[in-house]
């Protein structure tokens, strides 16, 4: 049953145990004493940031890394200690935060750096940050090419201290090698150039899920991984090595709310996009694209029902979606329906839903709306 007894029957069910295997099972893969920076962005990964990072944080994990400062301060104020890396930098009002919670960013732009060392020297404070460079990504950092002047710009600010050289791979899950390979190139010599300039980063950070993977050589002492560890892994790692056993750790439940038998020739939903071509067995179930799961898989994707496949007809509306029962014996009203998860002997991966409609993993389990409640599964 769910959890959620006032609730309408549908809800994902977080594993923290697979999460904490995952986080195990990537650390393992990591070359010399490498940490690992658990990537709990974006709600992480829509299974819930505070949640997850409480069972990392009880099982050990390093580091946790978020995109924005506020996600860094949800974070702090749920009580996480451990070092707090803001990927994506900061914005110009956070720097007051950056103290307060002491967080380290992620940094690239002078001004930036020249309002952060305001802040720290107002408060009497020398601030950690990791200097991200552009090494072609081409979306945040200081591009490459202006490395060696950026840094030398850095040395004025005597409140700020570059503890760590950071950059990120554009195509590290790809079939080919050369492009990461030129940009670990880039990053090893930007490591080095950064020392002759007498700075002493403690922290060298490149590699991602994919990168974490593919490029041991990537390692550093520090890595990065997201998706990996919410055991998304088709589309997150490159087809080129096997990929470890990591196991998904998101499912998506929902419970047949209405069920019925309907003639050939009967249409259902918006737009009448589905005639029954024979005497069917329809059931409904409270869930639309306003949980994320998605209208573009109308007609085209499908859930599980006491062990079977059952194929989704019609439109996927906001609230509620239809599929076809007719082969599954024995199907219930209140029956389980499984939309992302095993059941039996079947399963539904992130990635299938992924390939179906045209997009990627990532975009599927942060899909997840906030209306769903996370039924989270102890460690
Ligand atoms: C999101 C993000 C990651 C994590 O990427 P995964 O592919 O999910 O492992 C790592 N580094 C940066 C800079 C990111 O923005």
């Amino acid at each position: 049953m769910s959890q959620f007894p006032l609730h309408r029957p549908t809800w994902a069910e977080i594993s923290l145990s697979a999460l904490i295997e995952n986080y195990r099972t990537l650390k393992r893969q990591l070359t010399g004493n490498a940490q690992l920076i658990a990537v709990v962005k974006a709600n992480a990964y829509g299974h819930g940031a505070v949640e997850c990072a409480r069972a990392l944080a009880e099982a050990g994990a390093d580091w946790f890394g978020v995109a924005l400062v506020e996600e860094a301060v949800e974070l702090r104020q749920a009580g996480i200690k451990r070092p707090v890396f803001c990927l994506g930098g900061f914005w110009r009002t956070q720097g007051e935060l950056i103290l307060a919670h002491e967080l380290t960013p992620a940094l690239f732009r002078m001004d930036l750096a020249e309002e952060l060392n305001a802040r720290a020297t107002e408060a009497g404070r020398i601030v950690n940050f990791h200097l991200k460079v552009d090494t072609g990504m081409g979306r945040l950092g200081v591009p490459f090419s202006n490395l060696i002047e950026f840094a030398r710009a850095l040395k004025q600010f005597d409140h700020l201290k570059l503890d760590g050289v950071m950059t990120h791979f554009a195509d590290a899950d790809g079939i080919e090698t050369d492009y990461t390979e030129s940009q670990i190139r880039r990053f090893e010599e930007s490591v080095v150039m950064l020392r002759e300039l007498g700075f002493q980063p403690t922290w060298r950070q490149a590699a991602n899920s994919a990168g974490l993977h593919a490029f041991p050589n990537s390692h550093g002492n520090l890595a990065r991984a997201g998706a990996a560890m919410y055991g998304l892994t088709r589309d997150v790692l490159s087809p080129r090595l096997t990929a470890p056993p990591l196991h998904p750790v998101m499912a998506l439940k929902s419970r047949i709310v209405m069920l019925k038998t309907v003639p050939a020739g009967t249409s259902l939903g918006y737009g009448c996009s589905f005639t029954t071509k024979r005497e069917s067995r329809i059931a409904t179930l409270p869930v639309g694209y306003a949980d994320g799961f998605r209208r573009t898989l109308s007609n085209k994707g499908r859930v599980i029902v006491r062990g079977q496949f059952a194929p989704i007809v019609g439109r996927v509306s906001m609230d509620l979606t239809m599929v076809d029962v007719t082969d599954v014996s024995g199907v219930q009203l209140g029956d389980e329906a499984t939309l992302l998860g095993k059941q039996d002997n079947l399963k539904i991966v992130a990635e299938d839903l992924a390939e179906q409609i045209g997009t990627i993993s990532y975009e599927i389990v942060t899909g997840i709306s906030a209306r769903v409640p996370r039924q989270y599964i102890p460690a």
